[in-house]
């Protein structure tokens, strides 16, 4: 295939099979570990294509997997996008009235949905009438329902589809510009906001993801993909590994911190992405089973979608050799902003371990085609000194300009191409940025702004943590006071006063939070960030 002068996945996503066909995916369903390398990836996605041709595939069309991180959800997220259709990833978390809020905008004709997640599927092919085609992703499972509307729903196995098509024989010429894909989110916020990517904006994010300074991605390395292929396209890894000929471990569903070891260790990983929570409940894992995992394959994990602690970051460096590079993004920028890794300019290689932490634990450099602008209430820019904070700004290559559907959020995203994203940020004078809270989650005490990220990341390095979260309770004569949500470490104790203590050194008595609450979990929104909405919601009940 010669490529155009186009950016269209078609040119860059099967690059793998033709410079490294010896490696591809490792596949892990309930059904059997497959692995498949990457010249078969491009032959059963042209398959595929000819499958859903039959079916009558039409260009701009949405397709909706609802499924883990598989090689079945793989073939689409090759098909679909290079036959001029829109893969639109449908977040297995979420309730069946958000599933079908998405689904009344975007219509989905055909879903692909995980043998194990065919009842929900069923269900929502009850509600949506216009779905039309469940393809289902895997070996029928024996409690599987009827099908609710046998006259008019096809339910046809993904395996068959490939197995009875032929390879569609090449692929068709798109603009540059056409909705490659789409990704829903709900943020920590509530009702879900739909993104649209183009296969410009999506080969540009696939390409930052091999730069030295973002994550350094190659064709030496493995990926293990925790990040779920519903959430911001997966972070475009199935692409990257698909153009740099890496190896892709998909981990289907059980994402429990011991399986993530296990799967590191046999197949070899050298670096994966994941949010804060999971890297916390690995090292947990860690520590309750030393020396059962040996992590010298790996060399780098990226943290993001949340903030990480400094402990963290320092503990994965001394106790276990692995970088943890930090990341900020969001669904609405394809999704990745910015990395951090150690050191990045020629003066940062000779600082010591401990001024290179001080880079890791702040979000970083916006990766190039990308800029970050701060600004404050009056529209001026704060100074640039790594303290004074502002609302951040984004703007470039893949940022987004719209919702794909009406949103009351749309208004975020401004004539000029800057999307205001929400995040209070501080910049230093080398363009490194710092999140300092989400703008919803400060907390204004007495007419002063209190971080709710800042506290939780001091408290969250307490060993009696397991995991914490911080909130404003309304309060009469402040406006808001904090409150700390905290759920222990088996055995351990914690009581506000020794909270308080410790925080001394870094926050004054008003920063210091009220009341500490112990709880059994601190609940996690679908795609594993805190959920303050619910906690909020808790306070006020
Ligand atoms: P989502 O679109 O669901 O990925 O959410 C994006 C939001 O997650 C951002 O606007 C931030 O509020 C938050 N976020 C992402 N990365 C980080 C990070 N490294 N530190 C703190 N918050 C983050």
């Amino acid at each position: 295939m010669v490529p155009s002068r186009r950016l269209l996945l078609k040119h860059l996503a099967f690059r793998a099979s033709t410079i490294a066909p010896a490696s591809g995916l490792v596949s892990t369903p309930p059904d059997g570990t497959v692995e498949v390398g990457w010249p078969e990836v491009e032959s059963r996605a042209r398959r595929l294509a000819t499958g859903f041709l039959a079916r009558g595939l039409r260009v701009g069309e949405r397709i909706g997997p609802l499924a883990f991180n598989d090689h079945r959800h793989a073939d689409a997220y090759f098909a679909v996008p290079c036959l001029g259709a829109t893969l639109h990833p449908i977040n297995v978390r979420w309730n069946p009235q958000e599933t079908i809020a998405v689904l009344e905008h975007t219509r989905d004709r055909i879903l692909l949905v995980d043998a194990g997640l065919m009842s929900r599927g069923l269900e929502l092919a009850a509600a949506c009438p216009w779905i039309e085609i469940i393809v289902r992703l895997g070996p029928r499972l024996e409690d599987e329902p009827r099908n609710p509307r046998p006259n008019d729903l096809e339910i046809v196995d993904h395996e068959t589809l490939i197995e009875d098509s032929t390879p569609i024989a090449c692929w068709p010429d798109l603009e540059e510009d056409s909705m490659m894909g789409m990704c829903s989110t709900s943020g920590t916020t509530g009702i879900p906001k739909t993104v649209g990517y183009s296969h410009r904006t999506t080969c540009l994010q696939t390409m930052a993801l091999g730069l030295t300074d973002c994550m350094r991605l190659s064709g030496r390395d493995t990926v293990l993909a925790i990040v779920p292929m519903f959430h911001a396209l997966g972070w475009c890894f199935p692409y990257a590994c698909g153009m740099l000929g890496a190896g892709l471990v998909l981990p289907h569903r059980d994402l429990g911190p011991e399986r993530i070891l296990d799967l590191v260790v046999t197949h070899e990983v050298t670096t994966s992405v994941a949010v804060p929570t999971v890297w916390n409940a690995v090292l947990s894992a860690l520590d309750a089973n030393p020396g059962r995992w040996n992590l010298d394959r790996v060399d780098r994990i990226v943290s993001g979608g949340a903030a990480p602690t400094e402990g963290m970051i320092r503990r994965f460096r001394d106790e276990h050799g692995v970088e943890v590079i930090h990341s900020w993004g969001m669904t609405e920028i394809n999704p990745v902003g910015t990395m951090s890794p150690a050191a990045t300019t020629r003066e940062e290689v000779e600082f010591d371990s401990e001024r290179r932490l001080r880079h890791q634990i702040v979000a970083g450099r916006p990766l190039p085609g990308l800029a970050v602008e701060i600004e404050d209430e009056d529209g001026g820019t704060p100074p640039h000194d790594g303290i004074a904070t502002g609302r951040l700004l984004v703007s470039g290559w893949w940022v987004a300009d719209r919702y794909a559907f009406d949103h009351p959020d749309g208004e975020r995203f401004r004539p000029d191409g800057r999307l205001d994203t929400g995040d209070v940020a501080s910049i230093d004078d080398r363009g490194r940025m710092a999140i300092r809270d989400r703008a919803k989650d400060m907390i204004k005490s007495g007419g002063e702004w209190i971080s709710s990220l800042a506290l939780e990341r001091a408290i969250g390095d307490f060993p009696e943590i397991a995991g914490c979260a911080v909130v404003g309770r309304p309060d009469d004569r402040w406006g808001e006071r904090p409150v700390v949500f905290a759920n222990l470490e088996p055995g351990a104790d914690l009581d506000l006063e020794t909270v308080r203590e410790r925080l001394a050194r870094e926050f004054e008595s008003w920063q210091r939070p009220d009341e500490l609450l112990i709880v059994d979990s601190i609940p996690l929104t679908s795609t594993g960030k805190i959920d303050k909405k619910a906690l909020r919601a808790g306070l006020r009940g």
